[in-house]
């Protein structure tokens, strides 16, 4: 099915801020407090990533600058956390057995970096959204009223659906709160899966959520010249490759029940599959090489509209973390 109409513009409300206003759109150049020396190549190619994709597409200015300055706190000093109790004999079992590589262990986190990841975070949020509710998630950290580590602790070891309790129990929105757990996650699980040699296209793993840490994916690669389908995880920034008629949610392969959608022109570079069994969708983007994981939230700003256009067909994100397996 062909969606003619990008619907792009909508979704910029939830990124915006007051202060960035249309007219501001021809004077976009890449934020100038961001420092190129220290940013490693793939930081630096994200952000002309984002660049380019303002320039593209100027109802994205407000997101791109907000990733911007993300991608610029959470990757300038990545630190991988220590790793205890993980026996690397048990990942073929464990694989064989359906059961992601993280769950039921225990990541040593360092407690302060974590915190002032948070602090970041909330910082670099509030400078893009409203202060109120990120303020507060802020404060929380700093009165213990939320422990950040706890928190990514019970997301990994437990199941990410666990998460929102912990933060609805304390009084918080718990979308907005597990975003920012995510954000800062996202640096040091990535930098600890690059130590387990994923890329193997056959690791015996069929299932649709992630490998390593158990979270629906977030986006779907068509990979290299063979166009071959890989699942990436937007908390670990794992990949693991699936049948390219299949629905990770449901595992259907039956290809009568599952047909992509794309807005005319870009159809060769993002798609959205979409599956009349369960309703789910799962956003898709062509890329020769595996995407890094600063480019992952590139690559999830660009197809983002698609979320919307799956939407509006009556199909349901069913990636949220209190649905994850
Ligand atoms: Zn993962
Ligand atoms: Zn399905």
């Amino acid at each position: 099915m062909i969606v003619t109409n990008s619907c792009a513009s909508r979704y910029c409300s939830f990124w915006s801020s007051p202060e960035l206003e249309r007219n501001e759109m021809s004077e976009f150049r890449l934020s100038t407090n961001v420092p190129a020396a220290g940013l490693s190549s793939e930081v630096q190619d994200a952000m002309a990533q984002l660049a380019n994709l303002a320039e593209r597409r100027a109802e994205l200015l407000c997101p791109v600058r907000l990733y911007q300055d993300l991608i610029a706190v959470l990757f300038r000093r990545a630190t991988g956390p220590a790793w205890r109790g993980f026996v690397a004999s048990n990942a073929t079992a464990r694989l064989s057995a359906g059961q992601p590589l993280l769950r039921g262990e225990s990541v040593e986190w360092d407690s302060d970096s974590f915190r002032a990841r948070w602090f970041a975070v909330c910082d670099v949020l509030t400078r893009h959204r409203e202060a109120g509710e990120l303020g507060r998630l802020a404060e929380a950290v700093r009165s213990g009223v939320i422990d950040p580590v706890k928190a990514v602790h019970l997301m990994i070891r437990d199941a990410p659906r666990t998460v929102p309790e912990y933060f609805e129990c304390r009084g918080f929105e718990a979308r907005l709160a597990a975003s920012v757990l995510r954000f800062c996650a996202m640096p040091s699980l990535a930098a600890l899966v690059s130590g387990f040699a994923l890329d193997a296209p056959r690791l015996g793993w069929s299932k649709g959520f992630c490998l390593v840490c158990g979270s629906w994916p977030l986006l779907a690669e068509s990979r290299g010249l063979e166009q071959f389908r890989w699942l990436r995880c937007g908390l670990c920034g794992a990949g693991w490759q699936v049948d390219r008629i299949f629905c990770p949610f449901c595992e259907t392969r039956d290809h009568r029940l599952l047909h992509d959608l794309f807005v005319e022109s870009e159809e060769s570079k993002c798609r959205v599959s979409v599956c009349d069994g369960c309703r789910g969708f799962v956003r898709g983007i062509s890329t020769l090489s595996p995407i890094t994981t600063p480019g992952l939230l590139v690559a999830e700003l660009e197809t983002l509209h698609l979320e919307l256009i799956a939407q509006e067909d009556g199909y349901q994100n069913v990636t949220s973390l209190s649905s994850s397996p």
